[in-house]
């Protein structure tokens, strides 16, 4: 099997360099996606892809990608690495969470999904990253046999990896979607960071993460695909980077694609609460206020916890209970949202809570 992913064709034994053409510019030229694509000197497969960067400011997982492809690596490779360190220039040109032609839209819910827009809404015109990420997507599943999608979280955070449910249509498709479930938590156990169930289905479905990257890999290719956040945005925290480079090698052996025992990770927070999680945006502030956070990612929270203090510009207290903001869940901190001004009901922390949902779920009515 030769994997092409646009310009970029592999070859056994060799590291290829090239583009996937992604949309022309108004101005002349255009913005392509980088493609790197390892190959080991036997086998092509299995083959994993690696994609970083779909939201501008989250840095750590280009490191990643450059820090894990090296000759090195490829001298011990069985199977293909195809990566692409952005899947938004764009965005990385600016810094910015939304590529500045994308009018604000989460590019990361543009996959194909459970269901296409174009499907449900005839008069849907695409944006043209959305037919780029679709051109994309048909090299992935044709391709995958697995995928991890990089990402950071807040503007700090605990190293993390998320785990998506998986839809299933039938009853025969149930055993499907268990299997394929199985595998992501293999990957999941062989990657060794802290585990968060993504929001529960409804709530899944309502904000488009079925067409996430990792979410559309998963539920409409049914690849086993996971979605690490390694730290905080904006920055690029190395020992997290070193972390989930470790990490991802692991899966690699996991899935026959290095020989050896697991490496050990490096000193990192690693939480196990001893009960599944799932991640919330909790807590909101009642009123506009100056916030003094109290917590730190990795910390354990009780129901009643204080995780930050509420103060006016002049840095008195609001409200009761000396201004003390605090959660209603047990669970523990992810990370911390940026910015210190707040107003009603925004939310400063990404929280992990206590779940009881299932992770495989009868697809939703279409
Ligand atoms: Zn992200």
């Amino acid at each position: 099997m030769t994997i092409q992913v646009g310009s970029a064709r592999g070859k056994p034994g060799q590291i290829v360099y090239g583009t996937f053409e992604a949309l022309p510019l108004p101005t002349g030229g255009s913005e392509f996606f980088p493609v790197i694509i390892a190959q080991g000197r036997e086998a092509a497969e299995p083959v994993l892809w690696l994609t970083a960067n779909i939201h501008g400011g989250e840095y750590d997982g280009i490191a990643v990608i450059h820090h894990l492809i090296t000759l090195e690596l490829l001298a011990h490779l069985r199977g293909t690495l195809v990566a692409i360190p952005t899947l938004s220039p764009a965005g990385l040109r600016t810094g910015e969470r939304s590529p500045y032609y994308l009018g604000g839209k989460d590019p990361n819910r543009l996959f194909p999904g459970l269901s296409s827009p174009d499907a449900d809404y005839p008069n849907h015109f695409a944006p043209a990253l959305e037919q780029a990420y679709s051109r994309l997507f048909e090299r992935i599943s044709a391709t995958a046999n697995y995928l991890i999608d990089l990402h950071d979280f807040g503007i700090r955070s605990i190293p993390f990896a998320f785990r998506d449910p998986v839809f299933y249509t039938s009853a025969g498709d149930k055993l499907v979607a268990e299997k394929l479930q199985q595998k992501v938590g293999e990957m999941l156990d062989a990657l060794g960071l802290t585990v968060v169930n993504e929001f529960a289905s409804a709530r899944y479905m309502e904000l488009d993460l079925h067409r996430s990257v990792s979410g559309a890999a998963l539920n409409r290719a049914r690849i086993p695909a996971i979605t690490i956040e390694i730290g905080g945005q904006k920055a690029v925290n190395t020992n997290y980077v070193q972390a989930v480079v470790i990490g991802v090698r692991n899966i690699m052996r996991w899935a026959g694609m290095l020989l050896g025992p697991p490496e050990l990770l490096p000193d990192i927070p690693i939480i196990k609460p001893g009960y599944p999680v799932r991640r919330t945006i909790h807590p909101r502030v009642p009123q506009a206020c100056i916030v003094h956070h109290l917590v730190q990612p990795g910390d354990l929270l009780a129901p009643g916890d204080p995780v930050a203090r509420m103060v006016d510009i002049y840095g008195r207290a609001i409200g009761p209970d000396s201004g003390l903001l605090r959660t209603k869940f047990e669970g523990f901190v992810l990370g911390l949202f940026p910015g210190m001004a707040f107003y009603p009901n925004d939310a400063i922390d990404g929280l992990a809570i206590r779940d009881q949902n299932e992770l495989v779920v009868q697809a939703p009515q279409l």
